[in-house]
């Protein structure tokens, strides 16, 4: 399929808003594969299938808005990770991008390991069996009640966050007779969002302790000096949807500056060093995400080279990709309620979820893109903009993008690349029934979350 940038023709031309278009008028019903789970494609009726599966047939059987999954395209996301940095590297899947039962079995069956930042989804995880030693605990405010489960249950590591949860975390193993592996968590001076990456004064977030002024050296000193605590490394995050590997080449030599004043301070180097998330997807097809070996060679070759030229064994690397596996193997689908032209603007599109299922256009400007899929249709394109059903003009799904004219109440509609925080961050906003997640394999199809009922809502209820 080709898709050029070009304007939709001239019946768009002098409505289309400033900004830039992913999907003009050559073939609005063409799936691009870059913003689609891997077994998406088109029946012989041009009905969109997931894993063999028609997504009528799947609307029909557990309704919309949904989350259809792909399995295998989960499993060889996360196989390709845990291949791309080989048995000298540890993968750890961000849970917070999306969390149930069945992902935990998964990744566990695939050899990753797993980062957790709430009691919630550590119980998700411990209840699902994942072994404790491969579970990574994060967060900026654990509270104590929470480092005590992590550490009775023995996770791998705890991401210390502050001065003051070094104590408590060192306190609270010394009194279960336990030495707590941990990392620190640093701020090395370096955002990085999308295309850009600016190496200034990001110290000002709520994460990490700033490298800068001496800080993060300040807090090894202290946590060195604790029974309760094994200190094995460094930890860095420095943004997300990153393209662009600078940042991380930034953040590299700026941790592994760290460790080398440790070792000369302290005499101990460190045996591990954690560069994060944050790799980015392809949400519309303008998006050129960067294949998992090629990540873990630049990352693997950036530490190696700073490591070699600070004179020091170079550390157990570990990643830690939420978005970049689960992101891409999902979609929702919507049925369409409403169809409204707005004269010389757009049409609005209204579909049965909204800002409940996925508030990350509202809350990030994200971009999204949109395909028919209960059919296909050589009508002429349209400009739409696909919002939701809730009580905020805000309520946008889809920004700007291009359906068939002939778009009408009972299509069904599918919105790619909502496997990363849709369903995680999902609402009850005018009490909605957070939509189910369907994981589809090899022509079946199963229920891994199912969809809340009122029955659900009026149980918090207690009148
Ligand atoms: C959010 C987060 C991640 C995952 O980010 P993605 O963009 O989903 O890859 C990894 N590590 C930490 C510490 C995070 O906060």
């Amino acid at each position: 399929m080709s898709r050029s940038a070009h304007p939709a023709g001239p019946r768009h031309a002098d409505v289309l808003p400033e900004g830039h278009y992913t999907a003009p008028a050559e073939d609005l019903n063409a799936l691009d594969p870059k913003v689609w789970a891997r077994t998406v494609g088109r029946d012989a009726d041009g009905v969109v299938t997931v894993g063999g599966i028609p997504v009528t047939q799947l609307a029909e059987e557990y309704g919309t808005p949904a989350y259809l999954l792909d399995e295998a395209d989960f499993r060889e996301r996360a196989r390709a990770w845990r291949t791309a940095f080989g048995d000298g590297a540890d993968v750890f899947y961000a849970g917070k991008a999306f969390l149930s039962r069945a992902v935990v079995r998964w990744l566990d069956e695939e050899g990753l390991n797993l980062d957790v930042c709430s009691g919630g989804e550590l119980a998700t995880a411990l209840s699902a069996g994942m072994p404790a030693e491969r579970i990574a605990f994060h967060g900026n405010n654990k509270s104590p009640e929470e480092i005590e489960r992590a550490v009775r249950a023995g996770v791998g590591r705890i991401v210390l966050d502050s001065f003051q949860e070094i104590v408590r975390v060192a306190h609270i193993a010394q009194s279960l007779g336990r030495r707590q592996r941990v990392q620190i968590r640093i701020t090395v001076g370096v955002e990085a969002h999308t295309h850009e990456f600016i190496a200034t004064a990001h110290e000002d977030q709520k994460f990490g302790i700033p490298l800068a002024g001496g800080h993060a050296a300040e807090a090894v000193r202290r946590a060195l000096q604790l029974d309760g605590l094994e200190v094995i490394g460094i930890h860095s995050h420095i943004g997300s949807q990153i393209f662009d590997m600078s940042g991380f080449e930034v953040a590299a030599h700026r941790v592994v500056g760290l460790l080398k004043d440790i070792r000369d301070e302290h005499g101990v180097e460190l045996p591990e060093i954690d560069l994060g998330g944050g790799l980015g997807i392809a949400y519309t097809s303008d998006d050129d995400p960067r294949e998992p070996h090629e990540i873990a060679k630049a990352l693997t070759e950036i530490v190696t080279r700073e490591c070699e030229a600070a004179r020091l064994a170079t550390p157990r690397i570990s990643v830690e990709p939420g978005r970049a596996i689960v992101g891409p193997t999902a979609f929702t689908l919507y049925e369409v309620g409403t169809v409204k032209p707005l004269e010389g603007l757009r049409t609005y599109v209204s579909v049965d979820g909204g800002m409940s299922d996925n508030i990350r256009t509202a809350l990030y400007d994200a971009e999204y893109s949109v395909a028919l899929a209960s059919r296909t249709s050589d009508a002429e394109p349209m400009l739409v903009r696909v919002v939701g059903k809730h009580c905020e003009s805000g309520d946008i799904v889809v920004k700007d993008a291009f359906l068939p004219g002939d778009l009408a109440p009972g299509d069904l509609i599918a919105v790619p690349a909502t496997g990363a925080y849709c369903r995680s961050m999902a609402s009850n906003y005018n009490h909605a029934l957070r939509p189910p997640v369907v994981a589809v394999r090899d022509g079946a199809a199963r229920v891994v979350v199912r969809r809340e009922t009122e029955e659900d809502l009026l149980r918090l209820d207690v009148g």
